[in-house]
């Protein structure tokens, strides 16, 4: 689907994958799970577009329902996979901390299940070689991606800042729709390493002025960083 001219969705509110449309080529933001190629190409079908232009693809970190497809479109397509050198090990298969007492509803996390059989997210497979980013850095890529450290759900999690879109990828980050609890809205998202720290790395979003705040998991947000951050604040304030 289709947020704005240059920016489109695959997948849908309980996993999201992001492409950024520029006369370079395109960047894709995460690779969902394994079953989302199908969609991705009949997506680039529809922008005009093939596998050949895609540039490359930048994970928001190295969890598996973000890790997908890219080993498919790196190793059979030679399109480069980024990642924060804090997640490299992590999508490459390597350990992931346990995570802390999570409040769930069963309904939603049977929906994200059921969801992720679909689309092949039970076996999932891991990336062989990426190509490490870190804060700080653009990348020459389509869009002029910029990395954003936004460490807490996970060591190297990271946003990505592309001003042509006016969007921000968050990854989880944060979320807009909780897939434990079903709730809506900005706010913390689930299975987070270190929450305290996963919101305290939102402030560093708020100077890119992004109109676009764009989950892994959630309906996209075009109501403003700020405001979207502001959410979080709140809804994890109200949690304590
Ligand atoms: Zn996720």
């Amino acid at each position: 689907m289709k947020l704005s001219p240059a920016l489109h969705r695959i997948g849908n509110d309980i996993v999201a994958v992001y492409l950024v449309e520029t006369p370079e080529g395109v960047t894709i933001i995460d690779a969902g799970f394994a079953g989302h190629w199908r969609e991705l190409l009949s997506e680039l079908t529809s922008m005009g577009r093939s596998i050949a232009d895609v540039k490359g693809v930048i994970l928001t970190h190295g969890d598996s329902d973000h890790i997908g497809f890219a080993e498919r479109i790196r190793r059979d397509h030679g399109v480069a996979v980024y990642v924060h050198a804090g997640d490299a090990s992590r999508a490459r298969g390597g350990h992931k901390p346990a995570n802390g007492k999570q409040q769930m509803r069963l309904g939603s996390l049977l929906g994200f299940f059921a969801y992720g059989l679909r689309k092949g997210g039970m076996r999932t497979t891991y990336l062989t070689e990426v190509v490490e980013v870190h804060e700080g850095e653009t990348l020459n890529l389509p869009g002029g991606p910029q990395i954003i450290g936004l460490p807490g759900h996970s060591e190297g999690s990271i946003a990505i800042y592309v001003p042509t879109v006016d969007a921000v990828f968050v990854g989880d980050g944060l979320t807009t729709r909780h897939v434990l609890t079903g709730k809506e809205g900005p706010q913390p998202a689930p299975f987070t390493d270190e929450p305290d720290q996963a919101i305290a790395s939102l402030r560093a979003l708020i100077p890119t002025g992004a109109k676009w705040v764009l989950p892994g998991h959630g309906a996209p947000w075009s109501g403003g960083v700020e405001a979207a951050v502001a959410a979080v604040e709140k809804a994890a304030q109200t949690a304590r």
